[in-house]
């Protein structure tokens, strides 16, 4: 294969073993097809050839009325369907911006969707991921690819400045074969470590979209030292609980005493900690210092403790940690960016683009009457249950006057109350005489009018 722009070149003629070796089109590569203009549109007519077979089966088995459930058909959707058309994303995301590979996908995704709200085939593509709570499966191959992009540092689009937590490399963390054994001691009320030692207390808080850890250092019954530490706004309390973590443990390094305990109330960040092939940065930073002290001839311990039950080390450690969130003016001690909140950052760009295209689109009428934004949407319509009746409200397709008449299953759009008047979902809701009793009553219950 040749890739090349030009039209005009010649083609080079290779041969082997005394016969030739043509030139082809195209070819596959780990399940990623590339054609020698690096167009990918045969790479995006295969993998959606392969979802349409699915398509067929599963439409033969989920129906309006009976069949497979719509969570059902959404499970296979997200588990199924989208990984295999966004596998490479990363290669061929800047296809997706082509309108003839956008319409292309988005027939694919139509009809999955509407099986997933149950809606009638005649529903339009805006209306139904609306209703399913769903992105469009190009912004999705575009999020996808963005995502793999920032992760390996190649992007900065969408986080400025800021550096992105990576995670260690295996080449720089340790040998599983020589790497220390770990563990941690579970702390049930309010008990105390059995051994003795300084007792170092870790916490990490988030207050108000502010982050901060803290520890505090104890010899017996008396507290000797604290240190506050910093987040940036963006961090999680996760990390926060890592970092202080971290700085016990490296308190415990630099200190002349032997005997170490190092309490938190964090499982998960413990669980990280002792996990040898957590490849998290500061846990990893946490497993080398553990070594190092103990190759120091020093002993440490880690325990957990429950949170809020009055252990008056754990008690201060949480103020500290408060504290550091809410007070502390300086710079952040700890500014490395979750890839959490990039993902999140990611979603809100798609977001916008999706709201952007549901807005201006000229479909979807009705179901702007009910939700006029999408992002809005987005946060609440998973959580309503879909039935084919309130989908035909939704959508304004089912057995309404207007909508049979426009698919002309009926002669008259009109309604039975009055000759004339349009029969829809507006109509029926709002005005229509015949269900005043009904309106009534419903007003009566929600205390509107
Ligand atoms: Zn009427």
């Amino acid at each position: 294969m040749v890739i090349t722009r030009k039209l005009n070149y010649d083609a080079p003629r290779l041969r082997m073993g005394g016969g030739d070796i043509e030139l082809s089109r195209e070819i596959k590569i780990l399940g990623l097809t590339l054609d020698d203009r690096l167009t990918f549109n045969q790479h995006v007519d295969n993998v959606c050839r392969k979802v349409q077979g699915l398509y067929g089966q599963l439409s033969r088995a989920a129906r309006v009325q009976w069949g497979l459930s719509p969570g059902v058909v959404r499970t296979i959707y997200t588990a199924v369907v989208e990984p295999v058309i966004m596998y490479a994303a990363s290669a061929w995301s800047p296809a997706t911006r082509k309108k003839a590979v956008r319409r292309r996908l988005e027939a694919v995704q139509r009809g999955f969707v509407q099986k997933i709200v149950k809606a009638y085939r005649t529903v339009s593509l805006n209306s139904s991921l609306l209703l399913a709570g769903l992105l469009p499966l190009d912004l999705r191959v575009q999020e996808a690819a963005a995502l793999y992009e920032i992760k390996r540092g190649v992007s900065r689009r969408v986080v400025g400045d800021r550096e992105i937590e990576k995670r260690t490399s295996w080449r720089d963390m340790a040998h599983p074969a020589d790497g220390t054994e770990l563990e941690f001691v579970c702390l049930e009320d309010g008990a105390m470590p059995s051994e003795n030692g300084v007792n170092i207390f870790t916490d990490g808080s988030k207050l108000e979209g502010k982050v901060g850890a803290a520890l505090s250092v104890w010899h017996g019954d008396a507290e000797t030292k604290t240190r506050k530490l910093k987040l940036e706004n963006y961090c999680t309390v996760f990390q926060a609980e890592l970092l202080a973590l971290n700085e016990a443990v490296g308190c415990a390094r630099s200190s002349s005493e032997c005997c170490h305990n190092i309490l938190s109330d964090s499982r998960s960040a413990l669980q990280m900690v002792i996990n040898p092939s957590a490849n998290h940065p500061l846990a990893v930073q946490v497993r080398n210092n553990i070594k190092e002290i103990r190759e120091q001839g020093k002993r440490i311990k880690l325990y957990w403790i429950r949170a809020h039950i009055g252990t008056v080390g754990n008690e201060r450690a949480d103020e500290l940690a408060k504290e550091a969130a809410l007070k502390t003016k300086r710079k952040a001690d700890y500014d490395k960016c979750p890839v959490s909140f990039v993902k999140r950052q990611i979603r809100k760009d798609s977001l916008d683009e999706w709201n952007r295209r549901y807005t201006e689109g000229t479909t979807a009428s009705t179901t702007k009457i009910f939700f006029p934004n999408a992002i809005e949407a987005y946060k609440i319509v998973r959580k309503i249950e879909m039935e084919a009746t309130i989908v035909q409200v939704f959508t304004g397709h089912g057995g309404f006057s207007k909508y049979l008449h426009r698919f002309k299953c009926k002669e008259d759009p009109s309604c039975s109350c009055e000759s004339g008047t349009e029969q829809d979902v507006l109509h029926l809701i709002v005005d229509c005489p015949i269900y005043n009793r009904q309106r009534h009553d419903v007003e009566h219950e929600i205390n509107t009018k």
